[in-house]
């Protein structure tokens, strides 16, 4: 089957199962957004939110992140993976953001890659959910589920993935489909036992239909 042929029953096939597919953090503004994709990293996005509830009752925007303590910020980030380092992205991040952005988030990948914490997938994260632009954001779940399903060939890395799959997945419809296959590979396609018998893509899936099965 042709590349574009398969990427287009994989979207038809979640068009239909999931046409409503959102980020599982709470956040309510992008600087909300910001900081909870950079806690969520090597954790997740459930833990997350339980810990934003305080950390922005406290701190509630750039301004008074910024004039936190590294400590201060870790005391309500501490059961979350690597507390002291997620602490001070978040305090120099926000000191940035003032001094640099006038206390807003940015809106391309060279400003958003300029502030600590901030690595591409976090900045394609915001480009897209915030500023809708058609921006792939490659997590451990899009580079697995990608690869099974056979939408990327031989990507080694989150980058040729994320340039894989906007080559194909028409750029109206990009900032969907990353959240398809995060929820797909966190629900269905998961990392260590897949349950192909609960996924409508055996059809097509590369994974499901290679010759040896035996992992399934
Ligand atoms: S058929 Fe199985 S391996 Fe393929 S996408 Fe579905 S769950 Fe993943």
């Amino acid at each position: 089957m042709k590349k574009a042929e398969l990427f287009r029953h994989v979207i038809s096939y979640f068009e239909l199962t999931r046409p409503i597919a959102e980020t599982e953090l709470n956040y309510r503004n992008s600087f909300e957004l910001l900081v909870s994709v950079i806690l969520s990293a090597q954790c997740t996005d459930k833990r997350v939110n339980m810990v934003t509830p305080s950390l922005f009752a406290k701190f509630p925007d750039a301004k008074s992140m910024a004039k936190a303590t590294v400590d201060e910020v870790r005391e309500y980030i501490k059961s979350i993976s690597y507390p002291n380092s997620k602490a001070e992205y978040l305090v120099k991040g926000s000191q940035l953001l003032v001094k640099k952005f006038n206390s807003k988030i940015p809106s391309t990948i060279e400003e958003l890659t300029s502030i600590p914490g901030v690595g591409r997938k976090t900045a394609n994260v915001i480009l897209s959910v915030i500023f809708n632009q058609p921006t792939m954001a490659v997590d451990t779940h899009v580079f697995r589920v990608a690869a099974r399903i056979g939408l990327t060939t031989g990507a080694k890395t989150p980058l040729q993935t994320e340039m894989q799959l906007v080559k194909y997945i028409p750029a109206e419809k990009i900032p969907l489909a990353h959240h398809w296959l995060i929820l797909h590979g966190r629900y269905i396609c998961l990392a260590r036992k897949p349950i192909c018998d609960k996924c409508g893509l055996t059809k097509w899936c590369k994974y499901y239909n290679q010759p040896v099965k035996a992992e399934k």
